[in-house]
């Protein structure tokens, strides 16, 4: 076993393995194998340094069984020079951002592009970590998607700096058109606390509307749990997310990973609490906030969960963003992995969502409906509104699943509307129930 989970986990110990790898594996792989066939391999390899990943040969993609997965993957870059405290990117791969050479970065893609892949993620932490060099990276995919009948489309990840207005036309030019930005929080101060300086200063809610109108889809990074978070913060990022109009919103509690500086400030501060089961797919954290309990934290975290995929607060960003978006975009956005040319399945998907909304209640309906004026006024963005349609039904499905699906939840600081918008509260409602940069 290896990767960001084995190299940081190593107290315990990891006995369902028989070698684990410790760190980023180029060197140590081949030690290993080394060692194997001489019938004496270790149980721990380590690597302490980041190897130079401009020698690394293009992965053997073709070995991957195709039919099980949707999107392409490549790695163009590893490290991040930011400090955000509770990153463990840095601890991983180092402050010294490494790309991989252009000829590499066009190698992959062509073998991705042959292989059948129209929609790559590119799995970077910070895409952009280094500006100069991102733009070059960014013209390389630009030109070679350029020259192919059927471009392919991206997604990553990226910091605030995509703001920078020759970035964002690059990212709109090469097709990088959904892109994880870590916003994190409205709170200047919890940015600074947490060393998130390159987000200070900014006014990042009309950032992220220049984005959209460059076409960029921005799923926005958001935590809650800072030190510098009170009982507030909860309404604080809801009526940011909505000025914002980012339709999808990736929150979760503030967590410590392990071999950040977050945690060993907690540690000493006796703030940590020792508990392996968290995350956003947990809904639990190992953090005692400063300001607030944990359970005001938990409360507060579901109460925004709720709201922000409330039917209409959720169809307010989607009408907003689309309002942004420009009407005739640089480069078409189209949704296509490479299954989905496949037209029966492409019905398949249609059918369960149209399902989903039809059938699921007064509210969903509703919101189905007054969607579908939306995919046809904004055509030319209907594949990032159906995207953006499938990732509501994902949101909702977990709030429900998790037993945090609430209309009538409320945060810590009451009294509160039931939403932002100020519709009344809904009746009929069914059931009660974080990539970096
Ligand atoms: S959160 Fe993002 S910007 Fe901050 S260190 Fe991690 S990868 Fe870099």
């Amino acid at each position: 076993m290896g990767g960001p989970y084995a190299t940081q986990n190593l107290e315990g110990g990891h006995p369902a393995f028989d070698v684990v790898f410790c760190g980023e594996a180029e060197h140590t792989w081949p030690e290993f194998l080394r060692d194997y066939r001489r019938g004496m391999h270790r149980e721990i390899y380590t690597e302490r340094t980041h190897p130079d990943i401009t020698v690394l040969p293009p992965p053997r993609f073709d070995l991957m069984r195709h039919q099980h997965y949707l999107l392409g993957a490549m790695q163009v870059s590893r490290g991040c020079p930011y400090q955000c405290d509770f990153c463990s990117c840095t601890s991983l791969y180092g402050h010294t951002i490494r790309y991989k050479t252009d000829d590499q970065i066009v190698a992959e893609l062509e073998q991705l592009h042959r292989l059948g892949y129209r929609s790559i993620f590119i799995l970077d932490d910070n895409l952009v970590g280094d500006r100069g060099r991102a733009k070059s990276v960014l013209q390389v995919i630009r030109d070679w998607n350029d020259a192919k009948d059927e471009p392919a489309m991206f997604s990553t990840s990226a910091s605030i700096d995509i703001a920078h207005p020759d970035l964002a036309i690059l990212f709109a030019q090469a097709r990088v058109t959904n892109v994880f930005v870590g916003i994190e929080t409205p709170n200047t101060e919890s940015l600074a606390s947490a060393r998130k300086y390159q987000n200070l200063g900014r006014d990042t809610v009309s950032e992220i509307r220049r984005l959209h109108a460059h076409g960029l889809d921005i799923a926005a990074g958001i935590m809650v749990g800072f030190d510098d978070d009170d009982r507030s913060i909860f309404r604080r990022q809801l009526e940011f997310l909505q000025a914002a109009c980012t339709p999808v919103c990736f929150t979760g509690m503030m967590v410590a990973p392990d071999g950040t500086p977050l945690k060993e400030r907690l540690i000493r501060e006796g703030r940590y609490r020792a508990n392996e089961a968290v995350g956003d797919h947990t809904l639990d954290t190992n953090v005692v906030p400063r300001l607030m309990s944990v359970e005001e934290l938990r409360r507060g975290y579901f109460w925004l969960m709720n709201q922000l995929y409330d039917e209409a607060n959720f169809l307010a960003r989607v009408r907003g963003a689309l309002r942004q978006f420009p009407a005739k975009p640089l480069q078409r956005s189209r949704f296509q992995p490479k299954e989905m040319l496949h037209p029966l399945l492409f019905l398949r998907i249609a059918g369960r969502l149209t399902r989903y909304y039809l059938l699921g209640g007064a509210e969903l309906r509703r919101m189905f409906l007054r969607s579908l004026p939306l995919l046809w006024r904004y055509r030319e963005h209907a594949a990032t509104t159906l995207y953006w349609l499938i990732a509501f039904t994902h949101f909702r499905e977990t709030l429900i699943r998790r037993g945090v699906y609430s209309r009538a939840s409320t945060p810590t600081d009451q009294p509160l509307p039931e939403r932002v918008t100020g519709r009344p509260a809904s009746r009929g409602a069914r059931g009660t129930a974080r990539p970096r940069c």
